[in-house]
């Protein structure tokens, strides 16, 4: 447990402020994290390594030279906000694109990929590795689904090499999904851990029992065993990644026993012991293995191993030097030595949004995005009953509330930058943004960057033509694609939203006019969300309801379909 605290509310932030304060020559605490407190050549490619607090030294302890250029520190096991990611990233990059990682779990696939978009929207490339090496939460065939434990460190370190050996953003991007897909974690705990300033842990292992495969917040493992002895640990633990030893191995491997916060570094000793024997009967050379607490869960009781098997590239990054507050290895005269490492001195911090130049033009196409979306509100605010209730059957029942907040905030936002002068470009841009906070929730987030997307095909700078306006949509749908990952069937959004789409780019493609091929893929979308009420939900929260979802047609698919059917009456209005 937490013995000292002044509150558990400011826990986590008061921790990045300490932590930044007592390794600034490494790092600076900006809005929502920590990057790093020197320059970084201009053109290398930033990577962004995060997850929520609570597990020390991941993330914030490995930014610094050959691994991490920031990261976004989320409250006690919670993502960070999309906003925080954001103001990382920003502070981060530096003309070379961003590669942001995190282990695979909803809430950071969510706020990541908002801030992507967001990034994106504005111009920069970035990419997206998810590390899922926890062998306990999903099938060997669906290794890139499964949940991210302490592969973090040898993925992040591995790209972190590779960037500061010169790898392009593509290079870097390819090299942490090659190290991924080589890493194995499994792992146990015999107690579970204790939010600051809460009585209770949040949850309990059974007395002399240990919890195989529970994950690092608490999920349920594959199965409880009896307690044991330390190489009986050891063993239980290879031999789990010892199933999954690829055909075509080197014999080479990067080894990590982790300890989530209360095992001693004697006892992982005593554990490894054992590992090495293992290692050397099944030929496996460990290549620098690493034994200590790097991925922990607060005061968690367990344990992990993580194995990596290396080729020669992924050797070559594994064994390079990084020099971090936490993690330092290698040849430090391979990295700019602390002389050559200029304090930098330029921070962005949120505050007003930014709104760019913008012509007439542009302007007025503004002020005609700003109209859907006032009327987007007023189609959610009548029908926010139904999509609550719609919700309640099998979600939690918020559904026409968030559609509520999140298109209000919408309004605020886009309303205020157009009255600062702002184009449609940028009023979409912030209008997503504030669409997205003010909603929370998933269908926040998936509308938030939907609108930024659109934006994002739209200019400051000319008048949006039709071609425009269709772009823009689509791009709103394949953002919402790309960031929540539904498929059609799943029983979410995407089940009104992509025939929607190819119903719109066919008619434009057949020649009609934009009202025209709207109402018809308007039409398409709420044929499709009706439909909805025949699929089991795969997705989101209601998936573990998903019987009682049968009947029901799907609130996000609803929604969807009634602000387009909205947009498509307006468009014909406009026209006459
Ligand atoms: P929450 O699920 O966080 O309570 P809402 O209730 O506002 O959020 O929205 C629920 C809707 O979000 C679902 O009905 C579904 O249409 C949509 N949704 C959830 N997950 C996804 C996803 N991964 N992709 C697309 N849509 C999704
Ligand atoms: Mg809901």
């Amino acid at each position: 447990m937490t013995y000292l605290l002044n509150s558990a509310s400011d826990f986590s932030h008061e921790a990045v402020l300490g932590f930044a304060a007592a390794n600034s020559q490494y790092v600076t605490a900006v809005h929502g994290g920590v990057v790093r407190s020197t320059q970084t050549p201009a053109g290398q490619p930033a990577l962004v390594i995060g997850g929520g607090s609570g597990h020390y030294p991941a993330f914030a302890g490995w930014v610094g030279p050959g691994m991490g250029h920031g990261a976004p520190c989320g409250n006690i096991f919670s993502s960070p906000s999309a906003s925080q990611v954001y103001s990382v990233a920003r502070n981060a990059e530096n003309g070379g694109g961003v590669l942001m990682g995190f282990g695979n779990y909803a809430g950071d696939v969510l706020h990541f990929g908002a801030a992507a978009e967001k990034l994106r929207a504005e111009g920069i490339d970035v990419r997206i590795i998810r590390v899922s090496d926890d062998i306990a939460s999903n099938s060997r065939k669906n290794h890139r689904d499964r949940r991210g434990i302490a592969g973090d460190l040898p993925v992040f370190k591995i790209a972190g090499a590779a960037i500061e050996a010169g790898a392009d953003l593509d290079e870097a991007e390819r090299i942490a999904w090659k190290a991924n897909d080589a890493t194995r974690s499994f792992g146990l705990a015999f107690d579970g851990c204790t939010l600051p300033g809460a009585e209770e842990p949040l949850f309990h292992v059974p007395e002399s029992t240990m919890g195989v495969g529970l994950g690092i917040h608490g999920e349920p493992g594959i199965r409880d065993l009896p307690m044991g002895t330390a190489s009986e640990v050891a063993d239980l633990l290879f031999e789990g990644i010892l199933e999954e030893v690829p055909q075509d191995r080197s014999g080479r491997v990067a080894v990590v026993l982790n300890g989530l916060g209360r095992v001693k570094y004697e006892e992982l000793f005593v554990v490894y012991g054992r590992i090495a024997e293992r290692l050397a009967e099944a030929g496996l050379t460990a290549v620098q293995p690493e034994v200590g607490e790097f991925v922990t869960s607060l005061d968690m009781a367990g344990l992990s191993l993580t194995v990596v098997f290396l080729d020669e590239e992924l050797e070559g990054h594994w064994v390079a030097a990084a020099d971090t507050p936490a993690y330092r290895r290698g040849e430090l005269r391979d990295l700019p030595s602390m002389q050559d490492r200029a304090p930098r001195t330029d921070f962005y911090t949120p505050g007003e949004e930014n709104v760019p130049e913008a012509t007439t033009e542009s302007q007025t196409t503004a002020a005609s995005v700003q109209e859907v979306i006032e009327l987007f509100a007023q189609v959610c605010a009548e029908n926010e009953g139904e999509l609550g209730r719609l919700d309640a059957v099998a979600g939690d029942g918020d559904h026409g509330q968030g559609m509520v907040l999140g298109s209000r905030g919408a309004v605020e936002a886009g309303r205020a930058a157009l009255e600062r002068g702002a184009g449609a470009r940028t009023v979409l841009l912030h209008a997503g943004t504030a669409w997205a906070e003010s909603a929370g929730g998933t269908s926040g987030a998936l509308w938030g960057s939907a609108l930024t997307a659109a934006g994002g095909a739209l200019s400051d700078e000319t008048k949006a033509d039709p071609e425009a306006a269709l772009q823009a949509l689509l791009r709103a749908v394949e953002a919402v694609r790309r960031l929540g990952g539904a498929q059609p069937g799943d029983k979410t959004m995407v089940d009104a939203a992509a025939p929607f789409a190819a119903h719109l780019k066919q008619q434009s493609q057949a020649g009609q006019d934009l009202p025209s091929a709207l109402s018809a893929a308007a039409a398409v979308a709420t044929e499709a969300a009706a439909e909805t009420a025949e699929l089991k939900a795969r997705l989101g929260r209601s998936r573990v309801l998903g019987d009682k979802s049968l009947g029901t047609p799907d609130p996000g698919a609803t929604s969807f379909a009634l602000l387009m059917e909205a947009l498509a009456d307006h468009l014909k209005k406009a026209r006459g």
